[in-house]
């Protein structure tokens, strides 16, 4: 059996070798290794692919929220609400902004962030909230877009993990994970659904005007070249990286294919082991499983990491603390105990093996030392 990994990227780059060798090539050989064709041929590609009326790429994902929230013109000390179980990139550019970082709690099932949290969570300065759409599955966006309409607040999507998910509005429209909120940010860190060989992101609006804006902002704030309208940054998707990633998004449907294929055989294996609870679905998006995370309930969820280490299993605890709890994060406002869901997860969650090469052999073996 292939040594089990929690990502293969080595065999899942053997099989398409030859059109990531090609694109690489291409740019060395153009020389043109910022900006240039390739880095426009797959924003066009992305954007056929996503159904988003813009894309710009950027730096990485960290970088696409920043950039989203220049762009909406908030005061220091504006609000932003955020889930507290989740990556820190999304607290982390709204206290770097000078804004203030509202955490909530998480469902559950979803483990996504609560709606309702949102509503208690709203006050006269708050202007946005950044639902993510954790481990590969949209949040509740039909409620979360009402709730920004009715208090004209700006949704900004993190969708760094949700490449490829559908949500399903109550009328029957269907829309990809960064394409309904006001803006929407994705990464393509190399372990990401669609992931580059280096740092990479990409910004998604429907919004002419914010596109423009964010355009300029993630390049130096410059509309005309040399004049500056806005205080920016210099955020670019490489071209060498625009290669491999559109080399790779032909086959990201497939991707995204093995990945629900590999979680299926879990919930079918693992389902009737009252010590484990399955990732929730939520009736609305489809899960793309950028992870497959488990809840361990009825047993020692550190050891039977351990045990599964010892067996030649990674497996992973994302994440263990949530953002309340981080020591850059404390404050007054909130305590141990304010957000005993997300306190729970961060107890209890496990993600076992999740990437596009896992063969039934290497899954039949994770299922049977998960089970033991
Ligand atoms: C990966 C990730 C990010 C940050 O993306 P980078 O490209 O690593 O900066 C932000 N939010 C979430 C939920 C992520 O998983």
């Amino acid at each position: 059996m292939k040594t089990i990994q929690m990502v293969d990227l080595q065999t899942q780059y053997q099989r398409i070798k030859s059109e990531i060798d090609t694109g690489i090539r291409e740019v060395i050989d153009s020389t043109e290794f910022v900006k240039g064709p390739k880095v426009s041929q797959f924003q066009e590609h992305l954007q056929t692919w996503t159904g988003s009326r813009h894309i710009i790429p950027v730096g990485n994902g960290t970088d696409a929220l920043q950039i989203a929230l220049m762009s909406l013109g908030l005061q220091r000390g504006d609000e932003v609400i955020t889930p507290t179980f989740t990556f820190i990139a999304t607290a982390e550019v709204v206290a770097l902004l000078g804004l203030t970082p509202v955490v909530v709690d998480v469902e559950w099932d979803t483990m996504n962030i609560s709606v309702e949290a949102i509503r208690r969570a709203i006050t006269p300065r708050t202007k946005a909230i950044v639902p993510v759409h954790l481990f590969g599955q949209c949040a509740n966006m039909e409620a979360i877009m009402d709730i920004a309409k009715e208090h004209h607040l700006y949704v900004i999507e993190d969708a760094c993990q949700a490449i490829g998910a559908q949500y399903t509005f109550s009328d029957g429209t269907t829309r990809q994970a960064g394409t309904m909120g006001h803006i929407g940010c994705t990464s393509f860190f190399p372990s990401k659904n669609l992931g580059c060989y280096g740092d990479g992101g990409a910004i998604y609006t429907q919004d002419d005007a914010l596109a423009e804006r964010m355009r300029a902002i993630a390049n130096h704030g410059m509309v005309v070249r040399y004049h500056h309208d806005y205080i920016g940054v210099n955020s670019r998707l490489d071209a060498i990286q625009a290669a491999v990633l559109d080399a790779k998004l032909p086959h990201l449907h497939e991707y995204i294919l093995s990945r629900q294929h590999a979680a299926a055989r879990y919930d079918e294996a693992l389902g009737g082991d009252e010590r484990l609870i399955l990732p929730g679905r939520d009736a609305h998006s489809t899960h793309v499983f950028h992870q497959y995370t488990l809840r361990v309930v009825g047993r020692d969820r550190d050891a039977l990491k351990e045990q599964l280490l010892q067996a030649g299993i990674p497996a992973m605890v994302y994440y263990p603390v949530p953002l309340h709890m981080q020591k850059a994060y404390q404050d007054p406002r909130y305590q141990e105990g304010d957000f005993p869901v997300a306190e729970r997860l961060a107890q209890c969650v496990l993600s076992l093996p999740m990437h596009t090469e896992l063969d039934d052999e290497q899954l039949q073996y994770i299922i049977e030392h998960v089970l033991a």
